[in-house]
């Protein structure tokens, strides 16, 4: 059954050609002459002179008055533009108020909004979370499901399809946890650059941090799980150009070698993912984390050496690697080149070598710097350290850092930002002292 619009066009031609431009912009929509039963209102309005304005208005009230439930009234036009703030306050029947420069965008304003609406949409209830572990950091969900096809992962068929969470509800709560004191946000899902994708937004990221980035109280963010068939240039751009999102970059990229790409049905290739990473890299005192598996079935030894000697030549900040295993219900179960067990575990073993080099490679470089941290709480090494994470980090994954003094008078406050001194480097952990307030 196809939706329906009913559009009022006030005032002059040149509204009318605004009009028109919505129109064209929402083809997909019957045009019906009443209010009453269609999904979606629009009045576009005009404000030269005071009977226009009125007439504006009554328009707006009596078309609200008859509509059906969950549809949208839209106020478009030279009104909305000239007196938006005022009429947000005092016209409580309009779900969009948009105006003179959005004409060419109403329908992706309006799929943000019925997104919304969307019985789908389970999370926008913002069901109060009490947040553990952390007074000043919280993890936020952008959706559930995943509408990509990785051979060797079955999240898809218990998760079911990508479900992306209202921009709306991401604000609230992102919002109401500002107000509680919280100031450090990572947002999550199993494939964030797809985020608004089953709204046909195809950077659903961009419209995230432009909106996260209005909050007034929120200093600091990334997202993890970045997918490199569904993430633009677009979107990394966006996250550099952030004054709040981290150059905090987690995209797991499983393999390197275009073979096993393809058999992983990962939907980008090496030089795909070799551009965004570059990218990444280049971006200022940025942070690459990453995934691997080693071991999926048909991973042939030159694969495999094509995937080290990246691994050697990128230097990642974090990698996690895993070992291929079976999963139920998966492709790559039913594949049948699959690998030995004893040869993976020789390809987790060299991988394991690398990777743990690389991560005291990437801590080391910290040494000597001063450097923004979050004191998080006593650490467990020893009651005589205070553990922290740089800012940059994502909380309880990428490590700790022990503090061991403070130049500052007065205690150290948990959960308070601090710029620290890293001093050196014991086992995995880097130990520094706090100098000032950051
Ligand atoms: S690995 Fe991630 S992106 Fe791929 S199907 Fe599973 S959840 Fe989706």
């Amino acid at each position: 059954m196809s939706k329906k619009l009913h559009l009022v066009s006030l005032g002059c031609t040149k509204n009318l050609i605004d009009s028109e431009v919505m129109l064209g912009r929402l083809q997909e929509y019957e045009i019906v002459n009443e209010g009453t039963d269609a999904d979606v209102i629009i009045v576009n309005t005009c404000g030269f002179i005071d009977a226009a304005k009125e007439e504006s208005i009554q328009t707006i009230l009596n078309l609200h008055e008859e509509r059906k439930e969950d549809s949208l009234l839209v106020m478009s036009g030279c009104l909305s533009e000239r007196y938006k703030e005022e009429l947000q306050k005092d016209l409580k029947e309009v779900d969009i108020f948009t105006g003179v420069g959005d004409y060419d965008r109403i329908d992706e304003l309006i799929k943000l909004k019925q997104n919304r609406f969307s019985p789908k949409s389970y999370l926008i209830k913002n069901e109060e979370r009490v947040i553990t572990g952390s007074n000043y950091h919280a993890y936020i969900k952008l959706s559930e499901g995943c509408n990509q096809q990785c051979s060797f992962c079955a999240i898809p068929q218990f998760k079911g399809k990508l479900q992306s969470r209202a921009l709306d509800s991401v604000v609230e709560e992102v919002t109401k946890l500002v107000s509680k004191g919280f100031y450090d946000f990572s947002f999550i899902s199993q494939d964030s650059s797809s985020y608004l994708r089953d709204f046909e937004i195809k950077d659903g990221l961009i419209e995230l941090i432009s909106a996260i980035e209005k909050i007034e109280g929120i200093t600091s963010a990334r997202i993890l799980y970045l997918y490199p068939s569904t993430l633009s240039d677009a979107v990394l751009e966006k996250i550099i150009d952030s004054k709040i999102f981290h150059n905090y970059f987690d995209m797991p990229i499983q393999h390197i070698s275009d073979n096993l790409l393809r058999i992983m049905r990962r939907g980008s290739g090496t030089d795909v993912i070799k551009h965004q990473l570059a990218i990444m890299r280049n971006a200022p005192d940025s942070f690459v984390r990453t995934s691997i598996i080693a071991g999926h079935p048909g991973e042939r030894e030159k694969d495999f050496e094509e995937l080290v000697e990246f691994l050697k030549e990128f230097h990642f900040d974090r990698i996690n690697v895993f070992a291929y295993s079976d999963e139920e219900g998966t492709k790559a179960k039913t594949m049948e080149d699959k690998i030995p067990l004893e040869v993976v575990e020789k390809r987790i073993a060299i991988l394991n070598e690398i990777i743990e080099e690389q991560t005291i490679e990437s801590l080391q470089k910290e040494i000597g710097k001063e450097i923004e941290i979050i004191a998080q709480g006593e650490s467990s090494e020893h009651e005589y350290f205070v553990a922290a994470k740089k800012a940059i980090w994502a909380e309880d994954i990428d490590g700790e850092i022990l503090i061991n003094d403070n130049e500052l008078e007065g205690e150290i406050e948990f959960g308070k930002s601090y710029i620290a001194l890293i001093e050196e480097i014991a086992g995995d952990k880097l130990v520094g002292k706090i100098i000032r307030e950051s």
